[in-house]
């Protein structure tokens, strides 16, 4: 469904089920026709009706928001450096989850059939601060890393429109289940976004938000907060990593395929547990994490 939102700017919406795997992306009908994100499923593209897309900026590599930009051929695209290689090379892709060296080469083997990685062309670097002109909109680009290590949003100054990509706002809360997401630049990413004072956020997950942007995106990062919380609570009896994956903490429960979620509970827990190293609240030793 193509949703008009304010503008020249419109929502493409997946249908009932707007998490992962589904996404919304966004098009921007300018004089540069503008597609931000494209979503895994390349049937969304019915929903453009035969609208043209001159130019696909894609807000970080995960495929669901650039899993069908190799069904535009013509079309100019952007990515932020630091996450193009794992759009042009399925080793790097994989290199990214860390999938090898967190012991998840059979998950890799399952799953990247399913999700129909493809290789991106890329024809530009978006740049912090650079500003995006399709004509009467000029977006502004803001490295926001974290989630992933080039995600960018895209910001309508005069306006106050974010698109926000994976800045979510989804009571999940962030996401950091890579090997290359890093959850102190998730912190200052999201704060970054709460200065912008953004009025209206356009989320790959949740779609259009016009009310209380400042409010939910503090609850979305306090999120964070809670669940270091919880693992340091955790921590009053020392546990391995192990241990710790059972309690579920960053998921509350595994989808299936379980084995998948876990893998991403394990890999988001080690980037709490870097953290929390860091702040010297837990040490490891012995094979189990202590409360410092
Ligand atoms: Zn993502
Ligand atoms: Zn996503």
């Amino acid at each position: 469904m193509l949703e008009h939102i304010v503008d020249n700017i419109y929502q493409v919406s997946p249908g009932k089920n707007t998490i992962f795997p589904y996404s919304f992306c966004f098009y921007i009908d300018d004089e540069i026709k503008t597609l931000i994100d494209t979503p895994i499923f390349p049937d969304f593209v019915k929903h453009l009706e035969g609208r043209k897309v001159d130019r696909i900026i894609n807000t970080h590599f995960h495929r669901d928001h650039c899993g069908s930009n190799y069904i535009f051929p013509e079309a100019e695209i952007f990515a932020h450096a630091e996450d193009i290689p794992p759009m042009q090379s399925i080793e790097s892709f994989s290199l990214y989850y860390g999938f090898e060296k967190y012991g998840g080469s059979e998950i890799a083997a399952a799953l990247l059939p399913k999700i129909n990685w493809q290789p991106s062309h890329i024809n530009g670097e978006l740049k912090e601060g650079e500003i995006i002109s399709s004509g009467k909109i000029n977006l502004k680009v803001i490295h926001t890393p974290g989630h992933t290590p080039g995600h960018c949003v895209l910001f309508w100054e005069e306006k106050g429109l974010l698109f926000a990509g994976d800045i979510d706002l989804t009571s999940f809360g962030p996401w950091y289940g890579n090997d290359v997401s890093d959850i102190d630049l998730t912190i200052k990413s999201i704060e970054k976004i709460i200065d912008l004072k953004p009025e209206i956020i356009l989320s790959g997950h949740r779609g259009t938000i016009k009310e209380n942007t400042e409010k939910e995106l503090k609850k979305y990062l306090d999120k964070i907060y809670l669940k270091e919380e919880r693992i340091l609570k955790a921590l009053d009896t020392p546990k391995t990593l192990e241990e710790l994956i059972e309690l579920k903490i960053v998921y509350g429960r595994f989808k299936k395929p379980e084995n998948l979620y876990a893998f991403f509970e394990k890999v988001s827990l080690l980037n709490h547990l870097k953290r929390l190293i860091k702040l010297n609240l837990v040490t490891y030793h012995e094979g189990k994490y202590h409360k410092a």
